[in-house]
């Protein structure tokens, strides 16, 4: 059971490229952490650094208790999967899966003869693990479906079933720490899915330190028990996954996770007879309550960016008058599970400006709303949104 702490790490490579800039992270004992973002935001370079991949600039890494900074990466107790996995081409499956524990428990034999002849003992105690492997791959195999491959070369496997290979390499070494990078990536969506689950079962099982890479937020959200949203080197946010759905703290947050992304409309926030209403083209909402303390700190008007995920508009069909709140459906896709409409707010009056407000709406797979039908708009304001337009922070949340 080990914990992973970077503490200010920062890694510049040749040219000034700032892949990583001086993050403080702490991974729990027994956590699944998710680093997530865009491409080139330094999340695999942060994971190679935990694996000693990567030399740091700058700042401290720990592995367990210990200083890992100048520990080579076969010392540091860890196994690490890439999306890119290279298996050894001329063993067999069941090789390629014991061979890393037969190189630790003994190596060659002319190596266990050296050792029965210096120092027995210990060559006895070797004796016993090796004699353990064989159940230790059947194990491993057998929970990741792949027992009934042992015999099979690596050509002679699908993708997906060499992906569980690299995943069952590494397990059955029972490592203090996983560190995975994209390693679903090469997978179709079905089996992606399935390894996505087995990988979560996998880690209550083993209750291992796993630390993972993604820009797929979807894997992020099902797998993480916390989230590192990353962007540009920095850390944008960590949280659990409800945290970072609910309250991210930016807009990059925002927009970051979730499918369909959050819809983003710039307007004002104005005060009217007492009421806070965020007005845009074609918009006008009034604001949640518990929401207007934290929005307008004095100011009698601002502009902000409204921020609204899909199910937190409630669509009615309904006659256009020009009005506010209302729009036309201008697609409609079903899911099977729900259905997303892609609504031009208020069109008659934003084509004359050129300036149509669009916004993506989930509403119940059987709604009976379709393309060209007219729409009121209604919003669950208690779960909206307002980024500064500048610095994108959400001026929602209560930073204390
Ligand atoms: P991806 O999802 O595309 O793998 P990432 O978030 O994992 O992206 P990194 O691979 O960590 O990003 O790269 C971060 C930045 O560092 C990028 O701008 C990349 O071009 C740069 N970088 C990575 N490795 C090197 C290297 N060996 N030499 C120079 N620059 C590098």
């Amino acid at each position: 059971m080990t914990s992973v702490s970077l503490a200010s790490v920062s890694k510049v490579f040749p040219g000034d490229v700032v892949a990583v800039n001086n993050i403080s992270l702490d991974v729990a004992d027994s956590e699944f952490l998710v680093l997530l973002g865009p491409s080139g935001c330094g999340k695999s370079t942060t994971l190679r650094i935990i694996a000693g991949l990567e030399d740091v600039t700058d700042g401290e890494i720990r592995i367990g208790n210990r200083i890992v900074n100048d520990v080579a990466p076969k010392d540091r107790d860890i196994a690490m999967v890439f999306q890119n996995y290279a298996l050894y081409p001329h063993m067999s499956v069941y090789k390629n899966m014991s061979f890393g524990l037969e190189l630790r428990y003994g190596g060659n034999s002319l190596h266990r003869i050296w050792k029965r002849l210096t120092s027995p003992t210990e060559a006895a105690n070797l004796a016993a693990k090796r004699r353990g492997i064989r159940e230790a791959v059947r194990q491993t195999a057998q929970a990741l479906r792949i027992e009934h491959l042992l015999n099979r070369m690596p050509r002679q496997l699908s993708g997906g079933e060499r992906q569980r290979v690299a995943l069952g390499r590494a397990i059955v070494r029972q490592p203090a720490v996983f560190l995975f990078d994209e390693p679903l990536s090469n997978l179709d969506a079905k089996l992606r899915m399935e390894t996505r689950r087995e990988l979560s079962e996998l880690h209550q099982r083993l209750s291992t330190t796993m630390v993972y890479v993604t820009h797929d937020q979807t894997e992020a959200m099902t797998l993480g028990q916390r989230i590192v949203v990353m962007k540009n080197g920095e850390i944008e946010q960590i949280g659990n996954p409800m945290e970072v759905y609910d309250r991210p703290e930016t807009r990059f947050v925002a927009s970051f996770i979730g499918s369909p992304p959050m819809n983003f409309v710039a307007g004002n926030l104005t005060q009217n007879d007492g009421k806070l209403l965020f007005v845009a083209s074609g918009l006008k909402i009034e604001i949640d309550q518990k929401q207007q303390q934290n929005l307008m700190a004095g100011d009698k008007q601002r502009n902000a960016e409204l921020g609204v995920r899909a199910e937190d508009v409630i669509v009615e069909k309904g006659v256009i008058d020009g009005g506010m709140n209302s729009g036309r459906v201008s697609l409609c896709e079903s899911l099977g599970d729900s259905k997303l409409l892609y609504i031009s707010v208020n069109s008659e009056l934003s084509s004359k400006q050129g300036d149509a407000t669009k916004l993506v709406c989930r509403v119940e797979p059987r709604a009976q709303i379709a393309r060209g039908d007219d729409v009121r708009l209604r919003f669950k304001t208690e779960n909206l949104h307002f980024f500064h337009l500048d610095s994108g922070d959400n001026l929602v949340l209560d930073r204390g």
